[in-house]
């Protein structure tokens, strides 16, 4: 069930880096949650890249 709704941790990795650079669509970021939720290693992935986002906005870049 909700099989479309299913990423792999590959898939993941790669819309985390993507939104660093493009908006990502609505069902982008709804997968994407439903995945945090159930993956603790991506879950930490994505925490790096928010400090990482975070330190760059800083930056003013
Ligand atoms: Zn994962």
């Amino acid at each position: 069930m909700f099989r479309w709704l299913k990423l792999t941790c590959r898939q993941v990795h790669r819309l985390l880096s993507e939104r660093q650079d493009r908006k990502l669509g609505l069902m982008e970021r709804v997968r994407l949650r439903i995945h945090l939720t159930a993956c603790d290693v991506c879950s930490v992935v994505a925490r790096q890249f928010r400090v990482l986002s975070e330190a760059v906005r800083r930056l003013g870049t």
